[in-house]
């Protein structure tokens, strides 16, 4: 009861009651209060000019008997008039203030006090005032004597000019004021109509602010305490969520409309509710499917709120710490994110490294960023981990194969260079580059790799580089400035962001020089097989020389003439057989000198025949037979005359070989043994047919006999070089060798050359 008083006290239409009554009471207080004093100053007013137009009238009324100084008339007419009600005293003064006349007896001759309350109104100035106005002529006696008040009016008795001149009795006219009238009348009767009149107001005054009070009070009751207490009913409804609520307030006053525009503003709280909760739980949804772990912790990193990626995977006890939760850890981790973002209201991040129940190792991404409230405080940190352990092992696993790749990259024995597939600028190198070239990484990346080719073929290369993939017996200049003979490798790749070139060179100068010194030897091997042969061809010669000189020392032993025809014949014959021995020895030599690694525009007939010349003599003592099919009009091809003639020979030295085991009885050979030599070209390449009908190759051993080392003959007579060297110079010049079996017996290989280029001279 107590607390809905005190609620009632508090509610705005009490203390609007409570206002309104209080200016109601305060404006009919001072209304009456004016009021009242108004009337009670206009019935002093009244008086006083009543009680002062009485005074004049008794002046003029006595005037005569004044000048007569008739004392009695004047006691008489003094007596009289104070008869009259309200009228109590009237006396006359003289200007010493004694009462000379009086309608009480016993006054008369009094002498009164100058300082008196009649007198002292003229006599406070001296000489006294003789022009008063009213007002300051009256005076209100509180008689206690009486009972009631009194009002006084005091009026000067003037000098007339009747009374200066007359003979009677004669005033100086000099003297302003004779005396002074005194008449003194009673307020009972104006005090008790006042007190009425008081009462009345008073009276009126509080039935109004009553009955106002009353019907402000009902009327705040009724039409403002109930319709708010019904807005606040229904404003609390909407709080509590329930949006669709009615509130009974008719409509059509402010009220009403206040209402109305609640309940719509309800609505619309409703929907924006829903809305917002809809988000909400979206929010929350993604706050709790996030896949990282989100913690909300407040300044004594104490975990406010977690997702349940969090809760699954740390199962946080209530109110459990952040450091205790991650790490089991008694107190906060050094360089905390959080504590630093309590501190300067940013965002940090960190990675963190936990160690897990079972002791396996974890590694977090850490991010926090501040909450704050309305005010700009912040009251909370947000904490988001992402497990990037796995992303960790791999970039370990990326360092350590990144490591792994370099040291096989810087341990490959052949030098690589990584290029700007644009520019050919060198990125990178392996430290091969440093023992073959000379120079270390830090000299040679970020320069041109063309500065490693000679001044004069740098705009060729420049073009090859982009367009081969591979460039044979390149010439390189070293740091020293040595030559370097080297085969270059090239394949397209791509950096990060770029394209290059992967660029592989191998020094070929020592392997050349191997190779050279095989094929060297490979020829002397050949030329001390074809040894018997040449004998046999030089044989020829010196017998026609022997005979020859046999002849000429017979003829001059004997004194006897030698003919000029026959000494004509016979020069010429030993002639032409020296010259013909001459070219034996001079191709034989020519055949057996260090080839040039160089390549020139050849004719492979030519090679053939050339090859055929030096070797003839061991297919005719074997009576092996052979068959030119020569295209005559053939092309040339790019190659070295003495190296392709070394080609021709060892496939000559293979077919007669394999015709001998066939045709170990050496009489079959008259009809059988034969190699068939044929040249043809087509629109790109030149080929060679060297077909014998030997014994033929072992199917099983036709992708063996390119091999080195690879021989089918007997110790000592086979060295299985061959045609491993056959091989190499054909591919030296772009060329392809591959071996066949003939189907009536016997094998056949074919090589094919590239033509020429036509601008070639
Ligand atoms: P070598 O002649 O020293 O054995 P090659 O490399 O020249 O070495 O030959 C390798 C092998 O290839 C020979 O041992 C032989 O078995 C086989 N071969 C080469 N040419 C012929 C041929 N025309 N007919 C049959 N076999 C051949």
């Amino acid at each position: 009861m107590l607390a809905q008083f005190r609620e009632f006290c508090q509610s705005l239409s009490s203390r609007l009651i409570f206002f309104v009554g209080l200016t109601l009471l305060i404006s009919f207080s001072t209304w009456a209060y004016y009021n009242i004093r108004y009337q009670k100053q206009k019935e002093i007013k009244d008086i006083s000019v009543w009680t002062d137009r009485l005074s004049e009238t008794i002046q003029l009324g006595m005037q005569y008997a004044m000048m007569q100084n008739s004392r009695d008339d004047i006691t008489h007419s003094i007596r009289n008039i104070a008869k009259l009600k309200p009228i109590e005293h009237i006396r006359i003064y003289n200007k010493e203030g004694v009462i000379k006349f009086s309608n009480l007896q016993n006054e008369i001759n009094q002498k009164t006090n100058i300082r008196a309350e009649a007198c002292y109104i003229c006599h406070k100035t001296t000489p006294p005032m003789t022009d008063l106005k009213l007002s300051e002529r009256v005076r209100i006696i509180d008689s206690a004597r009486e009972g009631h008040r009194q009002l006084g009016v005091i009026t000067p008795i003037r000098n007339e000019p009747g009374c200066s001149t007359d003979s009677c009795h004669i005033h100086p006219p000099d003297k302003k004021v004779l005396g002074a009238l005194d008449v003194v009348v009673s307020l009972k009767e104006s005090d008790d109509e006042a007190t009425f009149f008081e009462d009345a107001v008073i009276a009126f005054s509080s039935f109004v602010f009553v009955v106002t009070s009353t019907i402000i009070f009902f009327f705040i009751l009724r039409f403002v305490r109930q319709p708010i207490q019904k807005l606040i009913e229904g404003t609390r409804k909407i709080t509590d969520g329930d949006y669709q609520t009615q509130m009974d307030i008719a409509p059509g006053n402010e009220l009403g409309q206040l209402v109305a525009s609640f309940q719509k503003m309800g609505k619309e709280i409703g929907l924006k509710q829903a809305e917002l909760n809809t988000q909400r739980d979206r929010y929350q949804q993604l706050f709790e499917q996030v896949p990282c772990q989100i913690t909300v912790q407040d300044r004594d990193y104490r975990l406010v709120q977690y997702n349940r990626e969090f809760c699954e995977r740390f199962h946080p006890e209530t109110g459990d710490y952040c450091y205790r939760a991650y790490k089991g850890r008694d107190g906060k981790c050094e360089n905390c994110p959080v504590e630093k973002t309590f501190e300067d209201g940013f965002s940090h991040y960190s990675e963190e490294t936990a160690i897990n129940r079972d002791g396996s190792r974890n590694h977090w991404l850490v991010r926090t960023s501040p909450i704050r409230d309305g005010g700009g405080n912040i009251v909370a940190a947000m904490e988001m981990s992402v497990d990037i352990t796995r992303s960790k092992e791999l970039e370990a696993k990326l360092a350590a194969s990144e490591k792994k790749y370099y040291a096989i990259f810087n341990n490959i024995p052949n030098p690589v260079f990584v290029l700007d597939a644009a520019t050919l600028e060198i990125l990178d190198c392996n430290e091969s580059v440093k023992s073959v070239y000379g120079y270390t990484r830090d000299e040679i990346v970020s320069n041109a790799f063309l500065d490693l080719f000679n001044e004069d073929e740098r705009e060729y290369y420049a073009f090859k580089l982009q367009t081969a993939s591979v460039l044979h017996h390149v010439r390189h200049i070293t740091r020293r400035r040595a030559a370097l003979l080297v085969n270059i490798r090239i394949s397209a790749s791509e950096y990060p962001g770029r394209k290059v070139l992967l660029i592989t060179t191998s020094d070929e100068t020592k392997r050349l020089e191997q190779e050279q010194q095989i094929i060297q030897a490979s020829k002397m091997a050949t030329l001390g097989e074809m040894a018997t042969g040449v004998a046999h061809e030089l044989n020829q010669p010196l017998s026609v020389i022997k005979t020859a000189s046999n002849f000429f020392m017979k003829k001059v032993k004997r004194h006897e003439p030698i003919p000029d025809e026959i000494l004509l014949t016979l020069s010429t014959e030993i002639d032409n057989h020296v010259d013909r021995a001459t070219k034996i020895i001079t191709h034989m030599r020519q055949f057996g000198r260090k080839a040039e690694n160089t390549s020139e525009k050849i004719q492979v007939n030519d090679i053939l025949k050339s090859a055929f010349e030096i070797f003839s003599q061991q297919l005719k003592v074997r009576g092996i037979d052979v068959l030119w099919k020569l295209d005559e009009d053939i092309p040339c091809i790019m190659a070295d005359a003495n190296r392709l003639e070394q080609v021709v020979i060892n496939l000559l030295l293979n077919a007669r070989d394999a015709i001998d085991e066939k045709y170990q009885d050496r009489r079959q050979l008259k009809n059988m043994g034969r190699i068939t030599l044929k040249t043809s070209a087509d629109t790109k390449n030149v080929g060679i047919v060297i077909s014998d009908t030997g014994i033929g190759i072992p199917p099983d051993k036709l992708d063996k006999i390119f091999e080195p080392f690879f021989t089918t003959k007997k110790v000592g007579k086979g060295t299985g070089l061959g045609l491993s060297i056959t091989y190499s110079i054909v591919k030296e010049y772009q060329g392809d060798i591959r071996a066949v079996n003939n189907d009536d017996g016997g094998a056949t290989f074919i090589i094919t050359f590239p033509l020429a280029p036509e601008d070639t001279p």
